[in-house]
């Protein structure tokens, strides 16, 4: 009887994924504001097409906040949204574990409830996927009018934990290093977006200074050979968005991306979608991403998967559970069936 081969695209649809840097905001349903205002959304954004790059980070900021900002209005939004986000990935991306942001800088420009925020997107999680929910902070976010919600989130038990966002030639200021531990103490995961526009000596301070293994990006510590076995031993995992990466300029081509060196000096990589309302991307997209332009194997995507599952915010029996899936997913493959 002849074996059927599976494809490299099945493998990658069958592989059971974690997402663990995806923007809320980013990840609107496109349909939504174009049913909502069609004439101001009447096509999916140009930044969608394959060869599109962005100008800058203002000018992919200026485009995401436009779109978001037209939704994101409500508690209810969020929650109708992130319904859709969230069953979405799990019925046509296979994931199982999910950790997503909301940014701050909403809840204040808004008014709206913070806690009541996160937990409208809490309660969208559908059965069989677990989602942790991140509040991510700008370097400059915390001000007068968004202090007094920022001290509470550190409180509520709908929220998992802190991301630092934004761009980050902003100058860190004081209170997040407080923050950050304070969040830590009252049982909060932290995480902070670094090395995607500001180099390496930054991906080490938000390390030693503000306290975080998670480092969101971190693509730029790269550039330092010297750095990376530092960060290695300090226990960093990076959240790897490879076409963010690509569209925003951060890499000149897809080859040209560091993950492969990243892995190698010893820092566990993950990848996810950060923003796909801006950049048409999928889950999917960027594992064959990496296999067609970096030539990774179905075991070297499994490494991948195993390493979100890994750093999952959950107990060791169901991490066990889908580490295991992941094996017996790169089982068939290697059997073609
Ligand atoms: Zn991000």
């Amino acid at each position: 009887m002849p074996t059927e081969h599976l494809s490299i695209a099945d493998f990658i649809q069958r592989l059971p994924k974690p997402e663990t840097h995806l923007h809320i905001e980013g990840a609107l349903p496109w349909e939504l504001i174009n049913e909502l205002e069609p004439g101001r959304f009447s096509s999916p954004p140009a930044s969608w097409d394959k060869n599109y790059r962005f100008q800058s980070f203002a000018a992919f900021e200026t485009e995401l906040l436009d779109m978001a900002g037209a939704w994101y209005q409500s508690p209810e939004r969020y929650h109708i949204a992130a319904k859709r986000i969230l069953s979405r990935l799990k019925d046509e991306q296979n994931v199982r574990y999910l950790e997503t942001s909301f940014a701050s800088g909403v809840v204040e420009h808004f008014g709206l409830d913070g806690q009541q925020v996160a937990r409208a997107i809490k309660q969208a999680s559908p059965p069989g996927m677990e989602v942790r929910v991140f509040m991510g902070i700008h370097h400059d976010g915390y001000t007068d009018r968004s202090r007094g919600f920022i001290e509470d989130s550190i409180h509520w038990p709908e929220l998992d934990g802190l991301d630092l966002h934004g761009a980050e030639e902003t100058p860190l200021e004081d209170w997040a290093f407080d923050l950050w531990e304070r969040a830590r103490a009252n049982g909060k995961f932290t995480k902070a977006h670094a090395g995607e526009f500001m180099g390496p000596e930054f991906v080490l301070r938000v390390v030693e200074e503000l306290g975080v293994s998670r480092i969101q990006h971190g693509v730029r510590a790269a550039e330092d050979p010297d750095i990376l076995p530092r960060l290695a031993a300090a226990g960093v995992r990076m959240d790897e968005c490879p076409i963010s990466n690509l569209k925003l300029g951060v890499v000149p081509s897809m080859e040209a991306h560091p993950i492969r060196q990243l892995l190698s000096a010893g820092i566990p990589c993950t990848i996810s979608t950060d923003d796909p309302i801006s950049f048409g991307n999928t889950l999917k997209d960027e594992y064959m991403a990496l296999h067609e332009s970096l030539e990774f194997s179905a075991d070297e995507l499994a490494v991948l998967a195993s390493n979100g599952f890994e750093q999952a915010l959950v107990d060791k029996s169901l991490k066990d559970t889908w580490l295991q899936e992941v094996r017996d997913c790169l089982d068939a493959y290697r059997k073609g069936r």
